[in-house]
């Protein structure tokens, strides 16, 4: 009887305290994914809305402060591709490459133009996204 008392009060904690820093729904498929292939889970992981300008320069559409492992998404920017759900998971997993991975950006592309890895300093296209996805992800987690 001691015994199940104390797992219930254990398994309470634990989904209580889940994703707590995760501030959207959408975020959380890609933070799942990335848990299968990492084989760990990161549920410490922080990633919020922001304002970083991605309106005006269409290139800053998330950050990660890699002193404190938090993401940023730049809001306007995540509603503006609402439906470019490959590349918004793109998105999600170059941050966490940086943020949970310390991994710096990779450079080259294939021979049909699509980068050889989500760690390019251009988030990949939602085409090139879809196409690669599997392959992606393991070389995310695997280098
Ligand atoms: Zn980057």
């Amino acid at each position: 009887m001691y015994k199940l008392i104390l797992l219930t009060f254990l398994t309470g904690c634990g989904t209580i305290n889940t994703y707590k820093n995760v501030e959207n729904s959408d975020f959380m498929y890609p933070v799942k994914r990335f848990e299968r292939y990492y084989g760990k889970k990161v549920d410490d992981i922080d990633i919020k809305f922001d304002n970083l300008g991605a309106y005006r320069s269409w290139n800053t559409m998330g950050v990660c402060s890699f002193k404190t492992s938090k993401i940023k998404v730049d809001m306007y920017w995540w509603r503006h591709i609402e439906y470019l759900k490959y590349k918004k998971e793109a998105l999600i997993l170059h941050e966490i490459g940086h943020c949970i991975l310390f991994r710096d950006h990779v450079e080259g592309v294939f021979e049909d133009g699509c980068p050889i890895s989500l760690m390019n300093k251009n988030i990949v296209s939602n085409k090139c996204a879809k196409k690669y996805r599997d392959y992606y992800i393991k070389e995310l987690v695997e280098g």
